[in-house]
């Protein structure tokens, strides 16, 4: 009797994280961060950022459609070459 093998192949990967900041297209400083949850619900959806510099006098906002920033990518290591 043969018995059927279910399990998993499992690969461990060690990662790089890296996390994208979207920078203000104003200032040129700050970074823009979702502030109040407002969404516009289009397709795809907006998300409404307002730059970290807010403080130092910038007032810009935005909405960016389809991403929240930062985004939080996790990546492959560089192969080393020796
Ligand atoms: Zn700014």
């Amino acid at each position: 009797m043969t018995l059927v093998s279910n399990e998993n192949i499992l690969v461990e990967t060690e990662q790089i994280i890296v996390k994208i900041d979207k920078i203000c297209p104003v200032c040129n400083i700050g970074r823009m961060r979702p502030a109040n949850d407002a969404v516009l619900t289009s397709m795809p959806p907006k998300y409404f950022h307002k730059c970290t510099e807010f403080k130092n006098g910038c007032d810009h906002s935005e909405f960016v459609s389809g991403v929240r920033y930062p985004l939080i990518e996790y990546r492959d290591k560089p192969e080393s070459n020796g």
